[in-house]
């Protein structure tokens, strides 16, 4: 038995059968799994590797009352030292394909967002070129509603397929996806995203490729891709820019431990070296105080915390 009282054993045999036992790891350490680089154990770490087998793995998790958890590329996420007790389900290591018809594009929850805007510049189909440097997954990005340089999930999604927590497959059209600021349905619902269709425009090869690589070198000047980290660690606040705000309250290279505001863009907190989840807590609760301080701005994270 588990220290949350369940046994283990009879759970990743059950998990086993559906996905194989390679697709099935216990104790996995998280900072395997995260851009962050950090992370403790997940008590069983499963790899589905088509809808078929995700709605067993739910089943079997369910039936187990364990709690469980959906990873995307993990480019979104602070995982507590502790770790995850109960069931990670990674959707990014086996959810993979990738269709076309006409405009449209469907992809799995698993395919990376680079791989989608790569695979759309070929076909010739412009609108993704906004997520190429975006380092999540296509059910985290519809999940978030990533977006980036002016463009967003909901500006090019058509509907996306998912499954509720009882297991119910649905396709919601992009009208009905509430699509907000980092924010959606599949969020507010915790639903799971299975597969995204996009629907895009058609376009010129060349002047597709030329835009990515335009905002490819943006991000690189702008962002410090050299280092682990989730990004931007906290959510833009109305009227404000966080970067700006943490900059002009003399905060960039605040470190607590391995953790640091980055030096090259204020508004992410950096792995310089070895960082715990502690760490970037500390760093994170210091910016937030130090900030509400100085200019009465409250500032929310938009990284997510696990647990
Ligand atoms: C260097 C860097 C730059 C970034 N730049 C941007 C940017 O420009 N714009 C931007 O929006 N974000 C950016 N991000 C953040 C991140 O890449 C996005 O939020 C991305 O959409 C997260 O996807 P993921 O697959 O990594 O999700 P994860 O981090 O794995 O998970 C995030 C949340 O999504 C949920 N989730 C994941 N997959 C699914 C699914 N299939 N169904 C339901 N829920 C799911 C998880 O449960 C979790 O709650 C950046 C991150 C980094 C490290």
């Amino acid at each position: 038995m588990s220290d949350s009282g369940y046994d283990l054993r009879s759970l990743t045999g059950k998990l086993s059968q559906v996905v194989g036992e390679g697709n099935v790891l216990l104790d996995e350490p998280m900072s395997k799994h995260t851009t962050f680089k950090i992370g403790g154990p997940a008590d069983v770490f499963v790899i589905p590797e088509d809808t078929g087998e995700l709605e067993s793995v739910l089943e079997i998790v369910r039936s187990a009352h364990q709690s469980f958890f959906v990873l995307g590329c993990g480019s979104d996420l602070l995982v507590s030292d502790e770790g995850y007790r109960g069931a990670v389900i990674d959707l990014a290591d086996g959810l993979l394909s990738v269709g076309y018809d006409g405009h449209c594009m469907t992809c799995q929850a698993g395919v990376p967002l680079k791989e989608a805007s790569e695979m759309a510049c070929e076909l010739g189909l412009e609108g993704l070129e906004f997520a190429c440097g975006i380092p999540g997954s296509v059910g985290g990005a519809c999940f978030m509603n990533a977006g980036a340089y002016g463009g967003c999930m909901a500006d090019v999604l058509e509907s996306v397929r998912t499954i509720n927590s009882a297991g119910v497959l649905q396709t919601i059209a992009v009208a009905d996806l509430d699509l907000g600021y980092r924010t959606s349905r599949v969020r507010k619902e915790n639903l799971i995203v299975v597969e995204a269709t996009f629907r895009l425009h058609r376009g010129v090869s060349e002047d597709i490729r030329a835009r990515m690589d335009e905002l490819t070198v943006r991000r690189e000047q702008k962002q410090p891709l050299e280092l682990p980290s989730a990004g931007s660690t906290f959510k833009r606040p109305k009227g404000f820019y966080a970067g700006k705000l943490i900059t002009d309250a003399g905060l960039q290279g605040y470190q607590v431990g391995g953790a640091a505001v980055s030096m090259k863009h204020a508004g992410f907190v950096v792995n310089l070296r070895g960082a715990t989840s502690a760490d970037v807590h500390a760093v994170i609760r210091h910016v937030q105080d130090e900030v509400f301080r100085q200019f009465g701005v409250h500032l929310e994270p938009e990284v997510r915390f696990l647990p």
